[in-house]
């Protein structure tokens, strides 16, 4: 997989307003929110999109949703509720071709999606 923008955050290449990191998950602010809190969770590993998972990478997807999870609990708006999206490939709006996880929280959001 070609290296990507998100590749160079974890290297610390480029900055980003991390609010999160363990040994497998970097976290940090989108850079153009779509919500008040607008955060993006990455596996510190590369995989491209969601169709490039295979059974090995259950492990390290667990704990991406898992991280958001608790992330959302920390922060104290876990009960009002939140939206967990991974876009994938064109149709699902994905421009950056390193797996990662938006979590939106802050606003009511509304279903469907447009
Ligand atoms: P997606 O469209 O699902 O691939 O999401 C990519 C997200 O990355 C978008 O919401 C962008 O706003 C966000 N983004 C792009 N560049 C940066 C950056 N340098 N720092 C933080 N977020 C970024």
């Amino acid at each position: 997989m070609t290296d990507t923008l998100f590749a160079k955050i974890i290297r610390r290449e480029i900055p980003a307003d991390i609010v999160y990191e363990d040994d497998d998950v970097l976290a940090f602010r989108d850079i153009t929110p779509q919500a008040p809190v607008h955060v993006l969770f990455i596996p510190k590993t590369p995989i491209a999109t969601l169709n490039d998972l295979t059974a090995a990478d259950a492990l390290g997807v667990g704990k991406l949703v898992l991280a958001a999870a608790r992330y959302a609990k920390a922060q104290g708006f876990a009960e009002d509720g939140y939206r967990v999206v991974i876009n994938c490939n064109r149709d699902g709006g994905q421009t950056v071709f390193h797996l990662h996880l938006h979590l939106l929280a802050g606003r009511a959001m509304r279903w469907p999606p447009g």
